[in-house]
């Protein structure tokens, strides 16, 4: 098959007004389509200046390529990521290339009849544990969920306080076999955290997200081991198997969290795996509930843990598409359809 157009789309998110990040640069969709009539979806990030980067350059690079079997679309992702090197490496670029290399799965998939996880090995975990970032408590112990993340910023010595009480309630909702992980959102610090091991240390958490921007991979090294047996976790704000081989390097984290919509795709994520494989770290997507990091947490030695939002995007002007999959007794599962299998709007086709 030949690429016979290329074309990203911004849908109109509904701005809350917090001026984070993601009201002004969050997903984009992209459509390619082939000269066989396959046409395919993928998600990528970077808002309106991830659009023109594909509508532009990248587009221009793409189209003419034959794509008909998984080694061409890693070649189409060294070939884009050598092309865009200059302006790119990293950041909305790789964001935007995200959604081109998902794209790329999902037509071939379809060409193929098979899902994703197909195509890149079959199904290792027919379910995935998935864990609830957010919420309300209440509702999400009835969706079945067993390991919960609790969204936690420091900013004064009473957010001490707040973190264990939190924690108290977790475990109080979810018993003692539930996992329990903390996000700190880069608000933390070396001093925080070790003070928050030792006053969360009887609630045993999993895992501390996000400690300190990732730009301090030597201090997170050093930190490391003093947090044991929690694990550091981190890596939704790097790029491709290049930042994560510098993570590695440094052995800075415990446990990787690249975003398969932001690194680079399924493309990047394979990479990153076997990158985590010969570090002896373990991977567990940035919303690996959501279907585009799903089919790789299914198909592969990712931790059987899928992160979910349960009270975030419930509102449909916000959602993009009509059948994803849905948590049911704590698990979710991709669905047994080519490509990734689901149905965007008719807004975004
Ligand atoms: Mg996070």
């Amino acid at each position: 098959m030949k690429i016979t157009d290329v074309k990203a789309v911004y849908p109109s998110w509904k701005k809350k007004g917090t001026g984070a990040w993601q009201e002004y640069y969050w997903q984009i969709v992209v459509r390619i389509e082939t000269d066989a009539g396959v046409v395919g979806y993928g998600y990528g990030g970077g808002g309106e200046p991830g659009k023109l980067i594909v509508n532009g350059h990248l587009r221009d690079a793409l189209l003419g390529r034959t794509i008909g079997h998984v080694d061409d679309i890693r070649d189409i992702w060294d070939h884009l990521y050598t092309k865009s090197l200059p302006y790119g490496r990293g950041g909305i670029v790789i964001m935007a290339l995200s959604g081109i290399d998902l794209a790329l799965w999902d037509l071939l998939g379809k060409a193929e009849g098979q899902p994703v996880y197909e195509l890149i090995g079959g199904l290792k975990k027919k379910t995935v544990r998935a864990y609830a970032t957010g919420g309300d408590p209440a509702r999400v112990r009835d969706l079945g969920y067993t390991a919960v993340k609790c969204s936690h910023r420091w900013r004064e010595d009473a957010d001490f306080d707040g973190a264990a009480a939190r924690a108290a309630r977790c475990r109080e909702m979810f018993g003692r076999d539930a996992l329990l992980m903390f996000d700190c959102y880069m608000s933390w610090d070396a001093g925080v955290a070790l003070r928050m091991r030792e006053l969360l240390g009887e609630y045993e958490p999993f895992w501390f997200e996000d400690l300190i921007t990732p730009d301090h991979l030597d201090e997170l090294a050093r930190l490391r081991p003093r947090l044991a047996p929690v694990l550091l976790a981190g890596g939704e704000h790097d790029f491709s198997h290049h930042a994560f081989g510098a993570i590695a390097r440094a052995g800075a984290l415990d446990l990787w969290q690249p975003d398969i919509t932001w690194c680079g795709g399924i493309t990047a994520g394979l990479r990153i795996l076997e990158l985590a494989r010969a570090h002896d770290v373990s991977v567990c997507p940035h919303r690996g509930g959501e279907i585009w990091g799903l089919h790789l947490v299914a198909a592969t030695d990712c931790l059987d843990l899928a992160e979910t939002h349960p009270g975030r995007w419930h509102d449909p002007e916000d959602m993009i598409l009509l059948d994803e999959p849905v948590v049911s007794a704590g698990e979710i599962a991709p669905p047994n359809r080519p490509g990734f299998g689901v149905t965007l709007k008719p807004a975004y086709v």
